[in-house]
Formats: structure tokens, C-alpha cells, sequence
């Protein structure tokens, strides 16, 4: 493994795009490079520390994975978490990334489910066991033994990436690659939560970043009312869920002008779940969908009572995946993304958490 300097990195990444370019018209070709060059990517040394452009060899793709040569990776805050050290024991040293669009260039033992070429999406849920209560009983979000993308297995923060292709998904012919990749997880697990919202009529989001930009236009398109919650005085998201449909839109310590039936939380801040209790209709729930948030604070029973109810999202399952992108394509769906050079990785991650960023950032490599 080398350390290089961000100019040198930007300068490999032209002449490595330039030779991946000449070698995806002939695909074998493609293949033996893909496996025996090193390739760029950003790498997670140690949490609480900015991820380093490095050179490693390129993954070789294990029995029923697929080696994928990436064309975007969206950025999830759970990224942001993973780094931040705010989930306990990641892979290390680990490409972070689990937004992933890329093609198929190589197979290994037993992987047969894509040709050489075809276009292929890699979520979160990198691969579960199959053999575990939850697995069988049709909860895969939830197994025991669950590898994730970009946490426990590295992701696509990377020119190659290698992936079980029983958990991939084919993209539509509609998205570029960069349009594609926000859909792998603020798609899926935002679809997820919406899900769990039932059939409620008045929908509250709270937290308008990339889960919501595309959840609010699925709500909408099922007819339902969206009222989008953002920060403080950020006027740009607020006109920006409007546009998208959304019937109203304030800040999260207001009260929205009608009860709610439902309500997501994107954003990871525990206070928001009494504030939004407070704003729904009996009956009502409040659906957690990140992966971390901060200390829930304590709160009056009248705000659950009355059969409110409280739960979080956990992952994904794959027929989530394939319900998702048999929908999205109808709605449309139409991400707003911001590309990124790979190098500038740190920078996004920055951006992310200062919420600089509207709709979804994609590195492209
Ligand atoms: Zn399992
Ligand atoms: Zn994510």
C-alpha cells in the first residue's frame, strides 16, 4: 500500500480513466487488468481520522461475487458515522461506500446471474447467512451473521469493488450512473421506512437530505401529504421540499397545520422523536430510519398515548430492492445529485455534516 499526495492521486485518476476506457471495449482484456492492477481508492484507517488516498491491489471476486468496475457511490450519513466512530467495530482498514452503480467485469466461482458488461447496483446489505431465524422467517434485514457494504466489507469509495451478486440489483435504463447510486440506500431504506408508515395519509418528514428528496416524491405519487421538516432557517431545503411536492414545510421545533399520521425521522437527533409525537394524530407513528441518532430525551407518556407508537428501520431486504426499483421508474423518481471527484471524499463528508449538501453528493471515480 502507498500514500500519495492528492495531486498525484488526481493525476492517476486521469491516466487510470483513460486506460479502463480503451479496456472496457475489449472485455477480457478488462478483466486480467481489473485483477492485477492496484486501484485508487479512499481508505478508512482509523475512525475519527480523514480517509487517505491510497493505492491497493484490486479486489478479486470470491465464490458467487462479482467484480464491479464502479461508476459512482453515492455518500450516506452512515458513512459519515462509520468514520465519525459512532458504529462500533468496522472492517479496518475499510473502503467506506454502499451506494454503488457500477459494471460487471469479472465473475468468481458460481457467479453466473449477470453477463460481462451489464450494469449492476450493490445496496448496504452486502450478504446474509440464510440459515438464521430471521433469515428464514423472511426478516434478512435483521440476521445474525449480516455483512454490510462499507462497513464490514469494503465498499465503492473505490475504482473496483467486489460484491456478492445474489444481494446486487439491475439498475434502470433511465438513471446514469451518478442518478442511480442515492437510489442503493437513501432510496431503499427511505422506501423501507414509508412502508412502515402504512397507510397514513398526512406524513411528516423530519431531516430533508437524500432519503427524503426521493421518499417525498414516492409519497406524493401515492397521494399522500408530505409536510417536510428541516433545520432552522435553512430556507434552500424548505423550498426545495416544495418543489418536490411536499404541502408545507418548516422548521422541526414548529408544529406542522394539520396532525400527522405518520412520521419519519432521517435526520439522527433524539429529540426530534418527542417533537414529532407531538405532532401526530392518534393512533400515529414516529419511524426511526437512520442507523445511529443521539440520546432520545425523556418525555411525558401523553405524548405515546393513545396508541401512538415509536419503531426504527434496520437495513434492507433484497425483495425491498426489488420493489423499490420496479416503483421508482413509475414515479419517476428523479434524483438531485452533486458529483465529486473520488479524491474529494473528505471534503463531501465534511459538507455532509455541516448539511452543505442538498438532495444527494455521488463520488464518481
Ligand atoms: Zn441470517
Ligand atoms: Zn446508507
Amino acid at each position: 500500500m502507498k500514500i500519495e499526495s492528492v495531486a498525484e492521486n488526481e493525476f492517476l485518476c486521469a491516466l487510470r480513466a483513460s486506460v479502463v476506457k480503451f479496456a472496457s471495449i475489449r472485455g477480457l482484456t478488462f478483466a486480467f487488468l481489473a485483477y492485477d492492477s492496484d486501484m485508487r481508492a479512499m481508505v478508512l484507517v482509523q475512525p475519527n481520522t480523514p480517509l487517505r488516498a491510497l493505492e491497493i491491489p484490486a479486489p478479486r471476486p470470491a465464490a458467487n461475487e462479482i467484480l464491479i468496475h464502479v461508476g459512482a457511490c453515492a455518500v450516506c450519513r452512515t458513512d459519515l458515522h462509520i468514520v465519525d466512530g459512532e458504529l462500533p467495530r468496522p472492517k479496518l482498514p475499510l473502503v467506506p461506500g454502499h451506494e454503488i452503480v457500477g459494471r460487471v467485469v469479472a465473475g468468481g466461482r458460481g457467479a453466473r446471474r449477470f453477463k460481462l458488461g451489464s450494469r449492476v447496483g450493490v445496496p448496504w446489505l452486502g450478504r446474509t447467512c440464510g440459515t438464521c431465524p430471521f433469515c428464514r422467517g423472511g426478516r434478512e434485514n435483521l440476521c445474525d451473521k449480516a455483512e454490510f457494504t462499507g462497513y464490514t466489507r469494503n465498499g465503492g469509495y473505490a475504482e473496483f469493488v467486489a460484491a456478492d451478486e445474489r444481494f446486487c440489483f439491475p439498475i434502470p435504463n433511465i438513471y446514469s450512473d451518478a442518478e442511480a447510486a442515492p437510489l442503493l440506500c437513501a432510496g431503499l431504506i427511505g422506501f423501507r421506512s414509508l412502508a412502515k408508515t402504512g397507510n397514513a395519509r398526512k406524513l411528516g418528514i423530519y431531516g430533508f437530505g437524500a432519503a427524503a428528496h426521493i421518499i417525498t416524491q414516492v409519497a406524493v405519487f401515492q397521494k399522500r401529504k408530505v409536510f417536510a421538516f428541516t433545520r432552522r432557517r435553512d430556507s434552500a431545503a424548505q423550498r426545495f421540499a416544495i418543489s418536490l411536492g411536499a404541502v408545507w414545510s418548516g422548521h422541526s421545533e414548529m408544529l406542522p397545520p394539520e396532525k400527522l399520521d405518520a412520521a419519519i425521522l432521517f435526520a439522527p437527533v433524539g429529540a426530534l422523536v418527542p417533537q414529532a409525537l407531538k405532532a401526530l394524530e392518534k393512533g400515529g407513528t414516529v419511524v426511526c430510519g437512520g442507523i445511529h441518532m443521539s440520546n432520545v430525551p425523556q418525555f411525558s407518556y401523553d405524548l405515546l398515548w393513545q396508541e401512538r407508537s415509536i419503531s426504527s428501520v434496520a437495513n434492507l431486504t433484497r425483495q425491498d430492492g426489488m420493489d423499490f426499483f420496479k416503483m421508482a421508474p413509475r414515479v419517476p423518481v428523479k434524483t438531485s445529485v452533486q458529483t465529486f471527484p473520488l479524491c474529494q471524499a473528505n471534503t463531501v463528508l465534511d459538507r455532509l455534516r455541516n448539511g452543505k449538501i442538498h438532495g444527494a453528493a455521488v463520488l464518481a471515480p
